[in-house]
């Protein structure tokens, strides 16, 4: 008898994400989603993540688009007395199942803490909705050499409690703090090292397999003269991006050479 071994070839999800922060108001979001309707990639999953007053004009303009909506944070509680925050099931109300998570700027910003993203993390995912998990360390930290383990103790300290099964919702997104709205973008050698070391920390606490499935972003001045040589990189599986994802030409280049 002839045994024969069939090699599943694992093929991850490409992924072009806008995150554009407190960015838009009510006419500008429109403008934009229907400038960004006009050129469309099939093969790439597009999202964009525009403030939560807009998600539902969004939702509504992009109804017969493959262009995903998605929010730029939420709270851990389902509801309560949290003046000023969005629960998850109010996103799931409106139809947003994506949820980014753990910007450096909600770290740096508003405080939020590792184990705060924990619960956002789980709150999420009890709620069946995807999660854009955002890591990266500060200059400081590379210039001392503490990249790996900075960027390692944010996805233990927040992710490494779930289950297997649980991952299915997790996009990771590298994102070195000193790259982000700089203009300076970390070079192609420190962009793959960290992704496959990122890789490699998911395959030791689980198997290779589930570090296979995992789509890992690559976030810091995206633009289009540099997104088609940070795609092309082995472990690269798209990228988030801010400033460059708020001109619809620049965003579609950009999804363009993915
Ligand atoms: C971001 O805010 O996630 C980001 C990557 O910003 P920029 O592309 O502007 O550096």
């Amino acid at each position: 008898m002839i045994l024969i071994k069939l090699n599943l070839i694992m093929s991850r999800d490409k992924i072009v994400a806008g995150n554009w922060k407190m960015n838009n108001d009510f006419n500008q979001t429109q403008t934009l989603i229907l400038e960004l309707k006009k050129t469309m990639q099939m093969d790439v999953n597009v999202m964009i993540a525009p403030s939560f007053t807009n998600l539902s004009i969004a939702k509504d303009l992009l109804l017969d688009s493959k262009i995903e909506v998605i929010a730029q944070n939420m709270h851990f509680s389902d509801s309560g007395a949290f003046t000023g925050e969005v629960s998850a099931n109010m996103l799931k109300s409106i139809g947003i199942e994506t949820v980014i998570l753990g910007h450096s700027e909600r770290r740096k910003y508003f405080k939020e803490t590792d184990d705060q993203l924990k619960s956002k993390v789980d709150a999420a995912i009890s709620s069946s909705m995807k999660i854009i998990f955002c890591i990266g360390e500060e200059i400081v930290e590379r210039k001392n050499n503490n990249h790996f383990e900075i960027v390692y103790d944010q996805i233990n300290n927040s992710l490494f409690h779930l289950d297997e099964d649980s991952w299915s919702r997790i996009i990771l997104a590298y994102e070195p703090v000193w790259a982000i709205g700089t203009g300076e973008t970390a070079t192609l050698d420190q962009i793959q090292e960290m992704h496959l070391k990122i890789r490699n920390n998911i395959s030791e606490r689980y198997t290779q397999e589930l570090a296979n499935s995992i789509s890992i972003l690559y976030g810091g001045s995206v633009k289009p003269s540099n997104s088609h040589d940070i795609f092309s990189l082995e472990d690269v599986d798209g990228g988030l991006i801010g400033g460059a994802s708020l001109n619809a030409n620049d965003f579609n280049q950009i999804i363009n050479s993915i």
